[in-house]
């Protein structure tokens, strides 16, 4: 073992303490396993706090015709195709018990006045299914889970940023992180390892996240460790994000604000998604929303911020503080702007990565044997387009499916706990901070700027093989300066060299995500490509990366058929109006 590193044993090792994470180590537990949480961020301050709207399941509790199976028809027609049939179906089918369980660990969810779980309307969701704790649904979630995880005995390291999986004989058999107060390193040794670490939409300015969180970190770390990738081409631009001021600029409002009525304007004061989807007008696909607002702006119908005009104050004052409280707060606060009585002004903003780790769709394990990965940082559910409250039900399906499959395996070797020595991996990842904390050039700061530019004005909205290939040519320039960047020096140096990892996933991530871009040559619900406008049926197909000996490769797999039973339940084109 290098000098002065420390090392802690557990059989499951969980990285990401958002609510994948969190309902990973529970499950881990109460399959009798021992096991450790290691992030970031505080246990109860996870990306998943910043969650609002709502959780999806069809409970039917105000539309008694809802069911698993139109939940299922939904999120298949609405990801254009590319959902993994058995992932939606696992999902849909046990959402419902996802949300009981949360109520059961005292989430407390909005109650219609007879005391059922409320239920209110998402975009392109046939029937009311989203469940909510006013706008703070998240965070709200991930209190009844810390509770239930703390109430269990689940042990977090927290405030520790994890830069490598280790590898050895083939297996996951750990990570490596240092504390991003003291810079301490620690090897990490455990049998089976769920990853459970979020997206990559920072790679993009504006975006809903927070600047610490969301590079791709997870993605980077599977596929430097040998995992594949899946659709990571597929990335959500959330139409109404704020724009101004600058430093909260891609905030997200929302959708619950559509939900509750809100209603899209331009300058000239026209309601636009009459010509984009007159039959669903705000609440169409966010993919169409997104498209919409993009296509005002650009065509010079924005407001004096580049925005277009949001408004629910038709429904007053105290319709808002109930439902969109934090939103109320935040306009107030930011802007001076009381939504009930004026409009937002509102732009797209980055908000959800859709691909990511490739997943075997039962037990979420990765193509490396011990890893798994569940939530955002995975991918299948959604493929061209998430529906918007689907998420949070991933993260508590699947984050409880990999932990229980990882406590399953992780005894099996017959080893002592966390039984590894991975040496030459930890060799490796203690060299590679040593070598960032020594003197170089350019700020790691400067250089997640410069990508983040890079990344929407090439690889945006709306995309082209010309702007593609140029983003290609620029991250090459990024990657190879990043090589030569140092973090050393006063006291901020752990920052920075956080800084400096997050980079280093992010170019990783951005490579695969501009690769996937190029590959997928037509335009397909959040993949706009104007140079080929038209959805083509012959790329009904995942674009699936891994790291060759060249560099990464791509190469497509057909999307499995949907289940004969199921296959009637979806009777409309994706993007076509459903019923209400
Ligand atoms: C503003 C906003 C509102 C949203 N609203 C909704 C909604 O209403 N409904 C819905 O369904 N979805 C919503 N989403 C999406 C949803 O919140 C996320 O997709 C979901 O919370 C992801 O959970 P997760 O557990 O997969 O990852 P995260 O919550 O992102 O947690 C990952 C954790 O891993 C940590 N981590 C990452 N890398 C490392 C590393 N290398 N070392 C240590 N720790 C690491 C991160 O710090 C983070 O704490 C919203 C998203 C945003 C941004």
């Amino acid at each position: 073992m290098a000098a002065d590193v420390l090392t802690r044993r557990a059989r499951v090792l969980v990285i990401g303490t958002g609510g994948a994470g969190l309902r990973a180590a529970i499950a881990a537990v109460e399959s009798g396993a021992d096991v450790l949480v290691v992030g970031k961020r505080g246990r109860a301050d996870a990306h998943t706090v910043m969650a609002a709207g709502g959780i999806n399941a069809a409970l039917g509790t105000v539309d008694p015709e809802d069911s698993w199976q139109q939940h299922f028809a939904d999120t298949v027609r609405e990801s254009y195709g590319l959902a993994h049939p058995a992932v939606a179906e696992i999902l849909t089918r046990e959402a419902p018990a996802a949300i009981q369980e949360l109520v059961d660990w005292g989430c407390a969810f909005a109650r219609t006045p007879d005391g059922k779980l409320d239920q209110r309307y998402f975009g392109a969701h046939r029937y009311r299914r989203t469940c909510y704790a006013g706008d703070h649904t998240g965070r709200d979630i991930i209190e009844a889970l810390v509770r239930r995880a703390e109430a269990l005995g689940v042990p977090f390291v927290e405030h520790t940023h994890v830069t490598r999986l280790l590898v050895e004989d083939g297996r996951c058999a750990g990570a490596f992180g240092f504390d991003l107060r003291t810079g301490e390193q620690t090897a990490f040794l455990a049998d089976a390892v769920v990853l459970g670490t979020g997206g990559h939409t920072s790679l993009w300015h504006p975006n809903t996240s927070r600047t610490d969180e969301n590079w791709g970190e997870g993605i980077a770390l599977a596929l430097s460790a040998g995992a594949e990738l899946m659709d990571m081409e597929l990335v959500q631009f959330h139409p109404t994000g704020l724009v101004a001021p600058e430093d909260i600029a891609g905030t997200l409002v929302t959708e619950a604000v559509r939900g509750e009525g809100g209603i899209l304007t331009n300058a000239l004061g026209e309601r636009f998604m009459a010509r984009y989807d007159p039959e669903r007008m705000e609440l169409s696909t966010r993919d169409r929303v997104a498209l919409a607002n993009y296509t005002e702006i650009l065509e010079g119908r924005g407001g004096p911020h580049g925005g277009v005009f949001l408004d629910v104050s038709h429904r007053g004052l105290d319709h808002i503080q109930e439902r969109l409280p934090k939103m109320y707060r935040q306009l107030l606060a930011f802007q001076g702007v009381d939504i009930s009585k004026e409009p937002m002004e509102v732009a797209p903003t980055a908000h959800y990565s859709m691909g990511g780790i490739a997943v075997e769709p039962e037990t979420h394990t990765t193509t490396v044997p011990g890893l798994f990965a569940a939530g955002e940082c995975a991918s299948g559910l959604h493929g061209a387009n998430r529906l918007g409250g689907n998420s949070l039900v991933d993260i508590l399906v699947f984050g409880r499916r990999a932990g229980t499959e990882a406590a399953r395996i992780a005894g099996q070797g017959g080893a002592g706990v966390g039984g590894g020595q991975a040496a030459g991996a930890v060799a490796d990842a203690a060299g590679e901070l040593d070598a960032l904390l020594a003197a170089g050039e350019g700020s790691p700061k400067e250089l997640q700027d410069t990508l983040r530019s890079l990344m929407w004005e090439r690889c945006g909205v709306v995309r082209t093989e010309a702007g593609l290939l140029v983003c290609l040519e620029e991250l090459a320039g990024l990657t190879e300066a990043s090589g030569a960047m140092g973090v050393g020096g006063d006291g901020e140096r752990w920052n920075r060299l956080a800084h400096g990892m997050d980079l280093r996933s992010g170019l990783m991530t951005a490579e695969a995500t501009v690769r996937g871009a190029l590959a997928r040559r037509e335009t397909r619900g959040a993949h706009n490509r104007s140079d080929f406008p038209a959805l083509d049926p012959a790329l009904t197909v995942n674009f699936r990366q891994r790291m060759g000996e060249e560099g990464l490769e791509v190469w497509a797999e057909p999307v499995p058929a949907v289940p004969e039973d199921l296959a009637p339940w979806l009777d409309g084109e994706a993007g076509a109006p459903t019923r209400r």
